[in-house]
């Protein structure tokens, strides 16, 4: 399995949109690995996760073949993730795709309900748009993949979960946006008692001394990590990347940040990293 990491910023983006503060202008001033689009993941290209408006960015940076894709995992409904307002742009007339079938997305309610709206007050056919509102902790299956999404520790009412994604023997946990699982999703991490492959962690904060609920710092991903080597389901193989950062987070600006990740064992995801595992 391969990911592809097309977007890795939180909601503002970095440099953040509007924003004057240190971190940005450093993000800036040092480009490359150091300048992160929103949130999004392309599992070996053909299954999407989240939909954010830098969807059209990464469409134009990573030749996404986006007429090709036809499905998209959502993992919650906030702007960074979801940008409904941009799948008029599927509807006939607005794009020529040669196949015809629609691009199928799959999402718990708040996103469910969102791109219904949208379907619904621009009347985009079935033909063109699907959603499906998935059931948690049950496997379903998409393409060739099994997937199975688990409750995850943020903002409610973005109905927030993380998905288990697997293929031929390799499991991906993608997991963001959250912070510390709860209870029942921990539970099912224990009933699977196997090992991911590759378990993308929510680091928004990066070293800030963060305690809310709903995203995670370099120390809690270190604290979730042991926390998973105890449920079985990391081992000494498996790959772990931070991912999805704010600019008000602490040494968060990329250079910095990657020295004091590789330190404690974690990779630090980029826009356009790809990993195969
Ligand atoms: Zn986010
Ligand atoms: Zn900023
Ligand atoms: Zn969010």
């Amino acid at each position: 399995m391969k990911i592809k990491y097309l977007g890795t910023a939180a909601a503002e983006g970095i440099p953040a949109i509007f924003c004057e503060c240190d971190n940005c202008k450093k993000s800036r001033k040092a480009g490359g690995r150091n300048i992160r689009t929103r949130s999004q993941a392309l599992i070996d290209n053909t299954l999407l996760i989240d939909f954010p408006a830098d969807t059209y960015m990464h469409f134009l940076e990573y030749e996404l073949p986006l007429a090709k894709i036809k499905n998209c995992l959502i993992t919650h409904s906030h702007s960074d993730h979801l940008y409904p307002a941009e799948l008029i742009m599927r509807k006939k007339g607005f794009s020529h795709i040669n196949d015809e079938k629609p691009l199928v997305f799959y999402s718990d309610e708040a996103g469910y309900n969102d791109i219904k709206a949208v379907k619904e007050e621009k009347n985009i056919s079935d033909d063109d748009i699907l959603v499906n509102k998935i059931k948690l902790f049950k496997e379903f299956e998409v393409e060739d993949y099994k997937v199975t999404a688990l409750r995850a520790a943020h903002d409610p009412k973005s109905s927030p979960v993380v998905y288990i994604i697997e293929k031929d023997g390799k499991t991906l946990f993608y997991s963001n946006d959250t912070s510390e699982y709860p209870d029942e999703s921990m539970e099912y991490l224990k009933s699977l008692n196997k090992p991911f492959n590759l378990i993308s962690f929510d680091c928004t904060e990066a070293c800030r001394n963060a305690t809310y609920v709903g995203h995670l710092t370099l120390d809690r991903c270190i604290a979730l990590r042991e926390k998973l080597f105890e449920a079985g389901a990391a081992d000494e193989k498996t790959i772990f990347v931070l991912n999805h950062f704010s600019h008000n987070g602490t040494n968060v600006v990329y250079d910095e940040f990657v020295q004091i990740a590789k330190a404690n064992k974690f990779e630090v995801s980029y826009d356009g990293m790809e990993i195969e595992f």
